[in-house]
């Protein structure tokens, strides 16, 4: 019975660790829609991307075909305002996220997006191995995954160690649930990445500074939009430069 308190116990102050690092972010899911030029800002994957008067198509610099349009969100996806962020990824080239890749993908951001500004002609040509689909959003909350534990809040990992020294990230996954947080792996503007193949970052060519992530694109088989084996891309940002992104790709 000792044993049930001083877990009980243990859990209830993972609990209020866990509680101050909860984050909001809008989760993805697609739906299978055809495009209309009234949908050119929604936050959505494949079909022609939005683009304006003085938009160029984009084209992979190793090469010369033309970039495939996978997904836009809006700054703030969960209000649906701010600005437009695109994604566009060889296909051909099949970047990850290394070195000497520059050009093989793309973010394009644009400030203040509105469909009458919308020019067909410069959207390029929908890659049509991704299904046209417009994104539904829903606010979740969300924790990081155990192994960034590490670098968020290290004392957590020492608790749920002491809990169940065997399995330490069942008692942390035990703990988010009962919080209603979400740590599986899912598309989403915004919360915490939640990494394949370890945590990862990205720092700002210009700056150096550490960028920070912004969204995470997961194998989305509604849009037959699919990773590697079933992997996931995750995009940064730098927080003093708006222009300057990375993004990295993660596999099973
Ligand atoms: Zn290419
Ligand atoms: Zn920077």
């Amino acid at each position: 019975m000792a044993n049930f308190y001083k877990g009980a116990r243990m859990l209830s102050k993972i609990e209020s660790l866990l509680k101050p690092m909860i984050k909001s972010c809008a989760r993805i899911k697609a739906v299978p829609t055809d495009f209309s030029p009234e949908k050119a800002t929604e936050i959505r994957f494949g079909g022609p991307a939005y683009a304006e008067k003085d938009s160029a198509v984009p084209i992979c610099k190793s090469c010369g075909k033309p970039l495939s349009f996978v997904f836009q969100f809006r700054e703030n996806s969960i209000e649906k305002s701010g600005g437009l962020l695109q994604f566009f990824y060889c296909f051909s080239c099949l970047p990850w996220g290394g070195k000497d890749e520059d050009g093989q993908w793309l973010v394009r951001y644009f400030a203040s997006p509105a469909n009458d500004k919308f020019v067909f002609e410069n959207a390029g040509t929908a890659d049509e191995s991704i299904k046209p689909s417009l994104a539904t959003i829903d606010k979740v909350k969300m924790l990081p995954d155990f192994e960034s534990l590490e670098e968020e809040n290290h004392q957590v990992i020492g608790l749920c160690e002491e809990v169940d020294p065997d399995d330490p990230w069942d008692v942390y996954e035990e703990a988010c649930m009962v919080m209603g947080c979400e740590i599986e792996p899912f598309s989403s503007v915004g919360g915490y990445p939640i990494w394949i193949q370890g945590v990862t970052a990205r720092k700002c060519l210009l700056c150096k500074e550490e960028m920070k992530f912004v969204a995470q694109i997961d194998s989305v088989p509604e849009a037959e939009l699919m990773w590697g084996d079933a992997g996931c891309v995750y995009l940064f940002r730098c927080g003093k430069h708006p222009d300057e992104f990375a993004f990295e790709m993660q596999c099973f």
